[in-house]
């Protein structure tokens, strides 16, 4: 599908992040409500952001080739006015930071499901090459039909190796491999970065509040790894969070070992479904 900035009819801004804004807009066209994510561009030099921008737009050709479940699908992107738009699938309940921050901590069993989509999201990633870079609670989605679904992974860096070097993703959720001199990165160190986010979610707070990246770096190196308030959550879940925080990233499982994680594989027979919990949630109209 050709998209243009012309075919689209904004409808209201669904919130803005590091690299742009995101809007829910209709294509008029075909009728689509789709997500509309603006990234602004900014390379000064005139050649420069154009092979940026030919980059950014190769990069998304890969994003839309994903097609899985646990991955927010993509109808396409295009540059105008010196920024890309990327369209997106529509998620109407939006990210789990909203939804905890609006309704509360989040209950173990749902995250625990919610925990299982991710890890499939990011299996699918893994068989496709691709590392997500930016597990955290605003990069999961939510729809009323039950859905649960991974959005705004490495598009910026597509990633062949299984090592890759980087500084990218949100501070708050790096792994400690990554703050090390070495700095790699891994398919574990996403699921360092799950493990954070389900503990926020389940206890609708920050895991590090109010530190700089300078002491967080240094906390997260020194400290032991995070995890559940005592006497709260069953062991079960107790356990499955500290396998994802797992302090040597040689030593974390990756994405399809954690689904063997008893506590996953009983999620996945059983318990809560996602769409009894997306029913009890305000849509964003
Ligand atoms: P960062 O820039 O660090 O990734 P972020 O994830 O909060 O931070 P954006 O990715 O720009 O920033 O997203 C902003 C908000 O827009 C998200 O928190 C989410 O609530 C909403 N959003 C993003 N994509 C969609 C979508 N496909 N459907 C519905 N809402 C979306
Ligand atoms: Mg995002």
């Amino acid at each position: 599908m050709k998209l243009r900035d012309k075919d689209f009819e904004f409808e209201h801004e669904l919130g803005a992040g590091n690299g742009g804004t995101v809007s829910k807009v209709k294509h008029v066209p075909t009728g689509i409500v789709m997500a509309r994510k603006n990234i602004i561009v900014s390379v000064d030099d005139e050649s420069n952001r154009k092979k940026a921008e030919r980059q950014l737009k190769s990069e998304l050709k890969i994003l839309h080739e994903c097609k899985s479940e646990f991955i927010v699908s993509s109808y396409g992107a295009f540059s105008h006015d010196g920024a890309v738009s990327v369209c997106m699938e529509y998620m109407d309940l939006g990210s789990l930071d909203g939804i905890y921050k609006k309704h509360g901590a989040i209950a173990e069993a749902t995250v625990v499901k919610i925990a299982v989509h991710v890890l499939k999201g990011l299996m699918y990633l893994a068989d496709n090459k691709i590392l997500h870079r930016d597990i955290k609670p605003s990069n999961i989605l939510v729809n009323s039909k039950g859905q649960v679904k991974i959005t705004d992974f490495g598009v910026s860096k597509q990633v062949l190796d299984t090592l890759a070097r980087t500084f990218t993703g949100t501070q708050g959720y790096l792994a400690p491999e990554r703050i090390t001199s070495g700095d790699v990165y891994t398919v574990t160190s996403d699921i360092w970065a799950l493990g954070l986010t389900l503990i926020e979610i389940a206890t609708a707070k920050h895991v590090y509040p109010m530190m700089t990246l300078f002491e967080m770096m240094t906390y997260v190196q020194d400290s032991d790894p995070p995890s559940l308030p005592p006497g709260k959550f069953s062991p079960l879940f107790e356990d499955l969070i500290s396998k994802c925080v797992i302090k040597d990233h040689m030593q974390r499982a990756g994405p399809e070992g954690l689904l063997q994680h008893p506590y996953c594989m009983d999620a996945v027979e059983g318990g809560i479904s996602l769409l009894e919990w997306t029913n009890t949630l305000d849509k964003d109209e």
